[in-house]
């Protein structure tokens, strides 16, 4: 099985979801949303078309990582080769999260898109609204985009939220946000 990435697995991102995380930037997005900071990964032409085996086997090489990060582009259009890759990733021991611009409710809807699901721990689902933009929220780059705890919901039969995560950063007293830099 193929899939189309954007770049090289990039090992070491704190940005990406929770702890220290190896994101697979994926190819391809059918979103298109204003303001978008990866319009580059939105062409499912372009990028490099590679063997899921061999995206398993550098994952394999990397050490020191708490998870992976499926991102784009939107991984969930390539749901088997991602379903793939997350699977061998949580038998490494990494746990999955995984952006997309559909929402959680699509995902539950669409046979491929829900398969997937089984093997996410974290979602960041729905679309970058730019009038929603912020820089005051944790991994998330608009706030009407939710981080849904994938298994509980499935659990539970409802949308679970990363509670600890929806909140807005805490800037404490130590540090004080310069407000000049956020205009
Ligand atoms: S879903 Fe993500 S990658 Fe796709 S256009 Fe929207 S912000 Fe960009």
């Amino acid at each position: 099985m193929k899939i189309r990435l954007a770049a090289y697995l990039q090992p070491d991102s704190i940005v990406d979801g929770e702890g220290i995380r190896t994101v697979v930037w994926t190819q391809g997005c059918p979103h298109h949303c204003p303001g978008c900071h990866n319009a580059s990964t939105w062409d499912f032409n372009e990028g490099a078309l590679v063997d899921v085996e061999d995206v398993i086997s550098e994952l394999k090489k990397i050490k020191n990582q708490d998870g992976i990060t499926l991102s784009g582009g939107d991984p969930v259009c390539q749901s088997d080769a991602c379903y793939e890759i997350s699977k061998a990733a949580h038998e490494m021991g990494l746990n999955v999260w995984c952006y997309t611009g559909y929402t959680y409710e699509t995902m539950l809807s669409n046979p491929k898109m829900r398969r997937l699901l089984d093997q996410i721990d974290v979602l960041v689902d729905g679309k970058f609204v730019q009038e929603e933009k912020s820089y005051d929220i944790y991994f998330r780059g608009s706030r009407n985009q939710r981080i849904i705890d994938v298994p509980k919901s499935l659990e539970q039969q409802k949308i679970v939220l990363v509670e600890k995560y929806m909140k807005d950063k805490d800037y404490n007293e130590t540090y004080q946000k310069p407000d000049y830099l956020f205009i």
